[in-house]
């Protein structure tokens, strides 16, 4: 039952919420809309990258040995030729960046540094100082100018790992290792749900005790920003009906179901007994964190529901720290934030210390600070934080100096 459930703490939450998860499956991908997706194979390399010895300038490619001789220039080779002619002693080829290296050379000399001393006869102008075994110097550094076969990727080396988030980055190497439809995770269905009879969307007038309806449209965009396509159910006033015939056809329809609002202890906070009726098992409804201490969660064989808390930075900030890995799990990828120590740039205190504290900073001359922040109403705080800290239970003050672990947003 509900009421014998108590306070949990963030670390006991976070688990619960991981080991609810159900992985989606997998389906395959055209590279153009793999973007943000979870790679669910690991990614084999059907060739050698690069799979010839490639000029790596444009220039003429001969023997080092001869390179302070005047060179006669035996055959042209552009990008995607396959070169003909064998280059001889105090022989070269014109070359362009990305062709193939011709039989017979070891180096490429770069186009400003040679001159045409007559037609088809060309000479290096550049730097011939040697080392003490008599090798060039300029050709150690730039190893010739060739990027020789395999120096990147080897055939049949694993080039991507199962659970990579796609990147552009990612993209390219997909594409050159010849995977054209990559095999990722199905991202889960989620829906959306607003509850409150205070609120108007965005494009209505706010008149009397009304407030714009923020976090349905923050969550959606949370999901999207993971690859994720929500479906949006409206606002739901605070009757059971208006609430059960949303929830009944958000369930139906999805694989998670976040709703904000309506999960604390006001009259009107119906949203935990209509999911309870609608078959969802409450695994927690409070967190000792501030903000969104009323975040409940609850599942059942079709739904993994979030009940978010009203407040816009409760919502915002329990999507970042407890729905985020979740979804993220959901399709095969173990989310891990990006956390950085740096000194705190200023003293943060705070009254009580029952709860862990979610605290949005940002960075300045590489030190952290707190946003200027009013609580969990406070939308446009966020704004200028990319940075979470948190304090743990048990501590009031943060010594300016002290290194903290900062988390990105
Ligand atoms: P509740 O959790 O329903 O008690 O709501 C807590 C606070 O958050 C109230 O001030 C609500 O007006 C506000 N709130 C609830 N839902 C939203 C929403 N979707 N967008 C913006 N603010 C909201
Ligand atoms: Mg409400």
């Amino acid at each position: 039952m509900l009421e014998e459930i108590i306070m949990i703490s963030f670390e006991e939450a976070f688990k619960i919420v991981l080991n609810s998860v159900k992985i989606t499956g997998h389906e395959t991908v055209n590279l153009n809309n793999s973007l943000n997706r979870i790679l669910a194979q690991d990614v084999v390399s059907d060739i050698d990258m690069p799979p010839f010895d490639k000029s790596a300038m444009d220039g003429y490619a001969c023997k080092a040995e001869n390179i302070s001789n005047e060179l006669t220039v035996i055959e042209i080779i552009p990008a995607g030729y396959v070169p003909k002619l064998h280059v001889g002693k105090n022989e070269c080829s014109k070359i362009m960046t990305g062709a193939m290296i011709p039989e017979g050379t070891d180096c490429v000399i770069i186009i400003e540094e040679t001159e045409e001393t007559a037609h088809n006869k060309i000479k290096f102008t550049g730097n011939l100082e040697k080392d003490a075994k008599g090798n060039l110097k300029y050709f150690q550094r730039r190893r010739g100018n060739i990027c020789y076969t395999a120096e990147d990727i080897k055939h049949n080396e694993t080039v991507l790992n199962k659970g990579t988030i796609i990147k552009p980055q990612h993209i390219a190497v997909l594409a050159t290792v010849g995977c054209a439809n990559p095999l990722v995770g199905i991202r889960p269905k989620v829906g959306i749900i607003a509850t409150g009879s205070e609120l108007v969307e965005p494009n209505e007038k706010v008149d009397g005790p009304n407030i714009r309806n923020s976090n349905s449209y923050q969550l959606f965009a949370q999901a999207k920003k993971m690859g994720v396509e929500p479906t949006y159910y409206g606002i739901a006033e605070d009757t059971d009906e208006a609430i059960d015939s949303r929830v009944k056809k958000a369930i139906a329809e999805n694989d998670v179901l976040l709703i904000s609002g309506g999960v604390s202890m006001g009259d009107f906070d119906l949203v935990p007994g209509i999911l309870k009726k609608n078959g969802i098992r409450l695994l927690f409804d409070k967190i000792a964190i501030q903000p969104g201490k009323p975040t409940t969660f609850g599942i059942s064989d079709d739904i993994i529901c979030f009940g978010m808390p009203g407040n816009p930075v409760s919502t915002f900030v329990q999507f970042e720290i407890l729905t985020k890995p979740l979804l993220y799990k959901m399709m095969g990828h173990d989310f891990k934030p990006n956390i950085f120590s740096l000194p705190l740039g200023k003293t943060i205190k705070r009254k009580r210390a029952i709860r862990k504290s979610i605290i949005p900073i940002f960075i300045k001359d590489n030190k952290a600070y707190q946003v200027e922040y009013h609580g969990s109403a406070h939308i446009n705080a966020i704004c200028h934080a990319e940075y979470l800290i948190s304090i743990p239970v048990g501590i009031t003050q943060i010594e300016e100096g002290t290194m903290v672990d900062v988390r990105q947003i």
